[in-house]
């Protein structure tokens, strides 16, 4: 196996004989065979869509098996195989899709080999055979490591953009026009790159790409759920049976609340559930206590120590101990060997009996809340007094310290950024690194908390959303606003929303805790002579040069 996908990337350059996540060499390997197939699935895909026909089990296949190659996301060897099953009946539906749309334009159909020709093979062991020579390893030897880099910022800007897709499609909003693109920048992926020029072009589509999955998601959790609100959530738990929904999945968490009426359990976010504690339609449940824990990389001690059910909607998930995998449940497209999957019925009765025969928490522990709930829609309604708070000087600058948070050193650097922060600045906060430094107390500019928490990291919409009523506001652009961006990145949801960024011209994003081992020095050269890209130095040196 060779993955050089996330930010845990062994010594900096790839995984090789086991990932750093727990992914195995068969994993790896599957996932490597499964975006191949995919990419085959797309070229016929694109074609069809070209002359304006789609097929929807085809478009939603493909955004299901992207996300499943998502960092920590499927680990399991006996699902992947029922994907790569599922991509060659895909694959079959997609070609006959395409041919018949040259037939009532009255084309030709072009013959299609590489991914689009590829058939499994039989077993595990010839399946495993095909990963081999299908991953990226190869390309890096025969393309070289720049052009491989880009394609691969490429494919996993589009693995976190169909993470997004995916999330949105559950709640039933999908684009026709957003699934074609899918399918155009795989298609791209399969054809010889004209020069890194060209493949970054690309790179900036996929980020315009996400924009259009993050906006689309936005709608689909705030039409189902409602607009966030502020809210001062519960951090500590209080007595009683217990469940504790993790990952990203609003629609899991609206129904396992649902199934779980009345039957005096609580239920508890963690992670990047969080958030969900200031929608109107999932706070209106009572037994939605509050958040149980912190970021995904403490969830093995964490989980030990909850007395009762888990549920892992999407990523995060790391092999789970003894002590606790008869009690943790994944849903969606997370899986791990020999932990019970929930189904697509969202029939969640095992992980309800699991909370019932668990002791559950034996007594409250003392109250603590955090301010959460400042998503686009309320920061920007409260924006003439963000406005009037710059224009008298009681905000000089804000902060955008967002990203995923993970298990390497260095990432002190933004617990202790965010401390260091003067007093008279505010600090936006997006996805999991947030845990660093969220429970601390940073109090207020006026009646504004100086964190203002905009959600999870497809929230980054929000963030966006709110630059640029800042910059409506104050009359300049984005990049001359008092507002500066401080990146931890983990995983391709990341990659995704960064090339987001570039794609909109946002400059000097500062990227930490170490930039990714798939863009070569000579691709951060055009990253830093185009958009200002710059790794973190320390909070001190940094802080210095932005405020000045
Ligand atoms: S996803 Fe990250 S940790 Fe896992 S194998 Fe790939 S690079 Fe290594
Ligand atoms: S923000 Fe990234 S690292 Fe954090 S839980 Fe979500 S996917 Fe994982």
């Amino acid at each position: 196996m060779f993955c050089y996908q996330c930010e845990q990337a062994k010594g900096g350059t790839g995984c090789t004989e086991l990932g750093v996540c727990g992914k195995d060499d068969t994993t790896a390997t599957l996932q490597d065979l499964l975006v191949y197939a995919t990419k085959g699935i797309s070229m016929y895909a694109h074609r069809a869509a070209e002359l304006g026909q789609r097929d929807e089990r085809v478009d939603r296949f493909v955004v299901e098996a992207l996300f499943a190659t998502v960092t920590n996301v499927d680990f399991d060897p006996e699902r992947l195989v029922g994907h790569l099953r599922d991509a060659a009946t895909m694959r079959d539906r997609a070609k006959d899709l395409y041919e018949q749309a040259c037939r009532d334009a009255g084309k030709e159909p072009e013959t299609l080999g590489g991914p689009a020709g590829w058939q499994p093979a039989e077993g595990l062991d010839g399946l495993i055979d095909q990963g081999k020579a299908v991953g990226i390893a190869d390309r890096r030897v025969t393309l070289g490591e720049d052009v491989a880099g880009l394609q691969e910022l490429i494919l996993y800007g589009a693995k976190g953009a169909a993470s997004y897709a995916d999330h949105a499609q559950v709640l039933g909003h999908e684009d026709p026009a957003i699934y074609a693109r899918f399918h155009a920048t795989l298609d791209y992926l399969t054809r010889e790159p004209a020069s890194a020029d060209e493949l970054l072009g690309w790179a900036l589509k996929t980020g315009e790409l996400n924009l259009k999955v993050m906006e689309l998601l936005d709608r689909a959790n705030t039409e189902a759920y409602g607009h966030p609100e502020p809210t001062q959530a519960r951090v500590t738990p209080i007595k009683g049976k217990c469940i504790c929904v993790s990952g990203h999945d609003l629609r899991d968490l609206a129904e396992l609340l649902e199934q779980t009426k009345d039957k005096g359990i609580n239920v508890y976010t963690h992670g990047e559930m969080l958030p969900c504690l200031a929608y109107p339609e999932l706070k209106k449940h009572p037994h939605l206590v509050g958040n149980y824990g912190g970021a995904w990389q403490d969830q093995r001690k964490e989980f030990d120590a909850f007395p009762g059910a888990i549920l892992m909607t999407t990523n995060c998930i790391q092999k789970p101990k003894d002590s606790y995998k008869d009690r943790i449940f994944t849903s969606g497209l997370v899986a791990w060997p020999g932990v019970t999957h929930i189904g697509r019925d969202r029939d969640f009765t095992p992980v309800i009996e699991a909370a019932l025969a668990a002791p559950g928490f034996a007594e409250d522990e003392p109250e603590k809340r955090i301010p959460i709930g400042f998503a686009h829609h309320t920061v920007i309604e409260a924006a003439d007094k963000v406005v009037d708070a710059v224009q008298k000087g009681a905000i000089r600058h804000f902060f955008l310290v967002g990203g995923c948070d993970g298990a390497k050193p260095g990432r002190n650097y933004y617990t202790e950024f965010a401390q260091q922060v003067p007093d008279d600045c505010v600090i936006l906060t997006l996805a999991c690194g947030k845990y660093r430094f969220n429970k601390m107390d940073f109090g207020t500019i006026g009646d504004l908390p100086r964190i203002l928490d905009c959600g999870q990291c497809n929230d980054a919409y929000s963030a966006i959303r709110v630059a640029l009523a800042l910059s409506e506001a104050f009359e300049c652009e984005v990049n001359d606003l008092p507002l500066s961006m401080i990146l931890s990145w983990y995983e391709q949801k990341a990659v995704a929303i960064l090339l987001t960024l570039l794609y909109l011209g946002v400059r000097d994003i500062r990227l930490g805790p170490t930039l990714p081992a798939f863009v070569t020095p000579a691709v951060l050269d055009v990253l830093v002579e185009k958009f200002g890209i710059q790794p973190i130095a320390t909070p001190e040196e940094d802080l210095q040069t932005i405020l000045a």
